[in-house]
């Protein structure tokens, strides 16, 4: 049956790309829900006021935030509603945040990506989870400064279990990149509370890498590390110029790292070994 269905996507591109078009633009409209609602449902989890009403992904149904009316399938179609409504909602003509379409369009856009990057393979199906992951991550973290354990953890989970079975690296490599990963980010985190007197990194941030080196083993950490350092830094210094901030107001971390995972996932491996040759080592 299986073997069936690889063979009949195998043989017709069409029908692969356009099935992982439908789903991208699906998925991406459940991750809306989970960037939206997440955050909620932790702090009610943290604050110790009982609420009156049920708060998850399910319930209550998809409704305005503005109005709270109830918004009909018709116009929750993922980007093509956006589209139509030019950017209001339908009941009250609330202008709906650009994260809305921003999130459906860039799932549907990495979904494809990694389609024609991989072809059908385990890798595929592999990388869709981590990269869907990665996106709820990426705008909680920006909008909220956190990086959910209820997703960072089920991550490093699920990227040993698939290096169980080999499908980006050897299992003894993700062991020790989930380990180095960790160790790393709690060891600077450590060191910088001492040094500074308050937080500068969170552990959300060790969490992830512990996750990255889990998927795509230890070798990798280096790349990752260097690529989140230098774009976050990049960006930071534009936010200061820009906003006369002070480094103090901590900026997210956790979408760099994402940012370069995403680079690591794809083309780490090329970019590993041509350093390696330039170097005469190797692994
Ligand atoms: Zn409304």
């Amino acid at each position: 049956m299986l073997e069936n269905v690889v063979l009949l996507l195998q043989s017709n591109q069409a029908l692969f790309f356009s099935l992982v078009g439908v789903l991208g633009l699906c998925v991406g409209s459940f991750l809306n829900v989970v960037v939206y609602r997440l955050p909620i449902m932790l702090e009610r989890q943290w604050t110790p006021i009982t609420y009156e009403t049920t708060f998850n992904l399910v319930l209550p149904r998809s409704h305005c935030p503005a109005c709270k009316k109830n918004i009909l399938p018709l116009h929750n179609i993922p980007l093509l509603s956006y589209l139509f409504l030019k950017g209001k909602s339908a009941c009250c003509s609330q202008s709906i945040p650009l994260r809305y379409p921003l999130i459906e369009l860039s799932t549907f856009a990495i979904s494809l990506f990694l389609a024609i990057h991989y072809g059908v393979s385990w890798q595929f199906v592999a990388a869709l989870g981590f990269l869907w992951s990665l996106l709820v991550l990426f705008f909680i973290d920006l909008e909220h400064k956190i990086l959910p354990d209820n997703i960072t953890l089920p991550l490093l989970w699920t990227g040993l279990l698939i290096n169980s079975f080999q499908v980006f690296t050897s299992l003894e490599n993700a062991v020790y990149g989930a380990v180095f990963g960790y160790s790393f980010f709690w060891i600077i985190a450590f060191f910088y509370q001492r040094w500074r007197g308050f937080e500068g990194l969170g552990l959300g941030d060790a969490k992830l890498l512990s996750a990255c080196g889990a998927w795509f083993g230890w070798q990798m950490l280096p790349l990752i590390v260097v690529l989140s350092s230098f774009t976050g830094t990049v960006a930071g210094l534009i936010y200061i110029l820009k906003k006369r901030g002070s480094l103090r107001e901590a900026i997210p971390f956790g979408p760099f790292i994402a940012l370069a995972a995403f680079i690591t996932m794809v083309w780490g491996q090329n970019i590993v070994s041509a350093y390696c040759n330039l170097f005469h080592v190797s692994f």
